[in-house]
């Protein structure tokens, strides 16, 4: 799948469109999400054009890599979610239900997070 320079996260990381900023450094950015699904939801965007998690681990740098997951470690420290605990995900491709072709990181918390998939 090709890149799409029109998706909502890409116009974001213009300028384009707004976010509730969280973190940002060189390589990623991480904002609340719009419709959040917990008391804490974060989304954890790198820099680069990568349209999913396979994308980004087969194609972005390590130094991409590394410090992308340092981040997401970093913001879940900074919202003091290790002592209670909380959950990162990614939604990759139809399947998983990713409806953004930009990868990202949900990262959830500041609640129980029950079952890891729905019953349904
Ligand atoms: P996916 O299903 O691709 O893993 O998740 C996409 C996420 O992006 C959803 O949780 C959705 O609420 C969030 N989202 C979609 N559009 C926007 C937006 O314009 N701003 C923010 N902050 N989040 C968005």
């Amino acid at each position: 799948m090709n890149y799409d320079d029109n998706n909502i996260f890409a116009k974001i990381l213009r300028g384009e469109l707004p976010c509730e900023k969280v973190y940002e450094d060189q390589y990623c950015l991480a904002f609340k999400d719009i419709n959040p699904q917990a008391k804490i939801h974060i989304l954890v965007i790198p820099k680069g054009k990568y349209v999913s998690f396979s994308d980004f681990t087969k194609n972005g740098s390590g130094k991409e890599i590394s410090a992308f997951f340092q981040a997401v470690g970093k913001i879940a420290e900074d919202f003091d979610l290790s002592t209670e605990g909380y959950r990162v995900l990614s939604n990759i491709g139809k399947w998983g239900g990713q409806e953004v072709p930009h990868f990202h990181l949900h990262i959830f918390g500041k609640q129980p997070l029950g079952p890891m998939l729905s019953k349904s």
